[in-house]
């Protein structure tokens, strides 16, 4: 069985995220940029999908320009075997995405499709679920722990109220929470044995995909400061400044 993963090259998440000075954006210039952190447990759990025997083969799928080469390289890293970069500029919403991603799998007929369950620069946790709609297959998103057997996923999934477990036939869309695992830590020797392996790089185009920007980015604000918080002496104290500073009870 194939696995699709698909990795975002985001701003790292170290990084404290800077504004522009015309609130046009995030600026990125001189930024750290990395693997969506949802993205590598999504490929780590292929890996050990892979490593259990589950998995034959596992293809990494990134959508950006050729930046994004650098994240697919990293998964490749980690243990992917090969990649298909679809070359877009600019920003892309998450049906974009998610129809990109149904495409790519025209040619490769995938038995189970790995997400994050979230990109941490747009945080639209939107694409695992479009694409399991487009696909027409069903989906467990925010998971603990999956396993296969029998044609089958169990997945525990985490939810408001704690955990669930759900068991669908394949092919289906799994996107990853932060328990999912622990990725490993990509080796030198795996760098550079990454940097042989195949990637292919496709344009809409090929794919016969017109991009809808159906989302248009406004403005971008920093949060507000925050004020600094003191400490009061007594619960009396406390409630009248609730009642009569902040006025919330
Ligand atoms: P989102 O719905 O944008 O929060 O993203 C959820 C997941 O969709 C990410 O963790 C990725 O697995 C995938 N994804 C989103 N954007 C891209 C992209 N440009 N290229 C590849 N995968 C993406």
């Amino acid at each position: 069985m194939k696995a699709l993963v698909a990795v975002k090259r985001v701003i790292d998440y170290n990084v404290k995220v800077r504004v522009k000075a015309d609130n046009s954006d995030v600026d990125l210039a001189n930024t750290k940029m990395s693997i969506n952190p949802f993205c590598e447990i999504a490929v780590e759990e292929a890996v050990r999908l892979k490593e259990a025997g589950v998995v034959s083969e596992i293809v990494v799928v990134s959508i950006g320009d050729k930046s994004c080469q650098e994240q697919m390289r990293y998964a490749m890293a980690l243990g992917a075997d090969r990649g298909v970069q679809v070359e877009a500029e600019g920003k892309l919403n998450s049906l974009d995405v998610a129809r990109i991603l149904a495409k790519v799998n025209e040619s490769e007929n995938a038995g189970i499709f790995i997400l994050g369950k979230q990109a941490i620069d747009s945080d639209n946790n939107q694409t695992g679920q479009m694409l399991a709609a487009l696909l027409d297959v069903p989906q467990a998103t925010f998971a603990s722990e999956v396993k296969i057997a029998d044609g089958k996923a169990q997945v525990t999934r985490e939810v408001d109220g704690g955990l669930v477990t759900v068991e669908m036939d394949l092919p289906a869309v799994i996107t990853t929470d932060l328990r999912l695992n622990e990725p490993r830590f990509a080796a030198l020797p795996k760098i550079m044995q990454a940097k042989r392996k195949p990637l292919d790089v496709k344009t809409l185009a090929d794919l016969g995909v017109e991009l809808t920007n159906s989302v248009e980015l406004i403005s971008v604000e920093t949060p507000a400061e925050r004020s600094g918080g003191i400490k009061v002496d007594s619960v009396d104290a406390l409630l009248d400044k609730l009642r009569n500073e902040a006025q919330v009870i």
